[in-house]
């Protein structure tokens, strides 16, 4: 059984591609993943009075998010 160097860069450039999109493939599912995790089943612990809230620096919740682009001055 012969190969070409015509086949085996073919070959080569196949599994470097499946290498490639299989990890961005990773990255966009662990992504959605810790997107999703993030939103599901967060709820406001404060009643929505988000200064002073322990949890403000890494909540997700639109009021929070409200706050913190007021805070920056309306830039996103
Ligand atoms: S930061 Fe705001 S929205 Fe988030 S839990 Fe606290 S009060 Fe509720």
């Amino acid at each position: 059984m012969r190969f070409s160097v015509a086949q085996m860069e073919s070959r080569r450039e196949f599994f470097r591609s499946t290498a490639r999109y299989g990890v961005l493939l990773l990255l966009a599912a662990g992504a959605t993943m810790a997107g999703r995790g993030r939103l599901k089943g967060q709820t406001c612990l404060n009643q929505g009075l988000c200064g002073g809230c322990a949890v403000f620096d890494r909540c997700g919740l639109p009021p929070a998010l409200s706050a913190k682009r007021v805070s920056s001055g309306g830039r996103s």
